[in-house]
């Protein structure tokens, strides 16, 4: 599903520049719950964005689901952001003034999708994050694990081949941040490819695999054992 090789990241200010990713490899396979752990400043976020598609490495490849990455223009890249990724951001952001249901169906709306459509869509991933009763709320009515489930029904709702979810967990206390950690397993578990950046070592073991990142290089890469977060909620 993912592909990549080599891969090498520096940001550039005035005549200092930073050479944040120095030769990443690595795989995902289709199924996979994988955890990116590392430090603050490690290159955890500069790692996501590229794979992601906000962001471009600098040097190496990056092949998605066969789809070399690399000098897309904005529009094919927007195009191939919507059909393989949804994202998941630790902030959730979601828009203040619409609604559980109509910050689901937004991107929706703008990928072309029409209305009923796009709406019953909003309200069967409502119903999957356990909100089906939320979705005229606002997000200010409701509570941090709530929005970010939106933001999960949102992520879910373009029925993306990968999940990116940077430090999703890192605005919710620990209780909240297992009943999220839940819903992610449950969507691994019905086969969806998610990735997770997170600096919580309780975290990355409700993952599948750890990734750690530091000082720019993968200086560990190993399956572990899935802690369910089931049994703390
Ligand atoms: P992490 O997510 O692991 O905390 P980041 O990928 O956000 O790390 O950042 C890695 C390093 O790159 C940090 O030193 C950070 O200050 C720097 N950095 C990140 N984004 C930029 C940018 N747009 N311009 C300049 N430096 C950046
Ligand atoms: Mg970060």
């Amino acid at each position: 599903m993912i592909k990549i090789e080599d891969l090498h990241k520096s940001y550039h200010m005035g005549n200092n520049s930073l050479h944040v990713l120095k030769g990443i490899n690595f795989h995902v396979k289709e199924g996979e719950l994988v955890s990116i752990m590392g430090s603050s400043g490690s290159g955890k976020s500069t790692l996501l964005n590229i794979l992601g598609m906000l962001d471009e490495a600098d040097e190496g490849s990056y092949i998605l689901d066969g789809v070399p990455i690399k000098n897309l223009n904005e529009k094919v890249a927007a195009k191939y952001r919507n059909e393989f990724l949804g994202f998941i951001f630790q902030s959730f952001n979601l828009i203040n003034y619409k609604t559980a249901v109509d910050n689901v169906a937004l991107p929706m709306f703008y990928s072309g999708m029409a209305r009923k459509e796009r709406v019953e869509k909003a309200h069967h991933y409502l119903e999957k994050v356990g909100l089906a009763d939320w979705s005229h709320h606002l997000p200010s009515e409701m509570s941090g694990g709530q929005k970010q489930r939106v933001a999960i029904a949102r992520a879910l709702a373009s029925e993306p081949k990968v999940l990116l979810a940077d430090e999703p967990t890192g605005a919710l206390d620990t209780r909240t941040s297992y009943e999220v950690m839940d819903l992610i397993q449950g969507i691994n578990d019905e086969g969806k490819t998610i990735l997770i950046v997170t600096h919580e070592d309780d975290i990355a073991h409700m993952t599948k695999r750890i990734v750690n990142l530091k000082d720019g290089v993968i200086i560990d890469d190993s399956p572990v054992e899935q802690v369910r977060a089931q049994q703390y909620v």
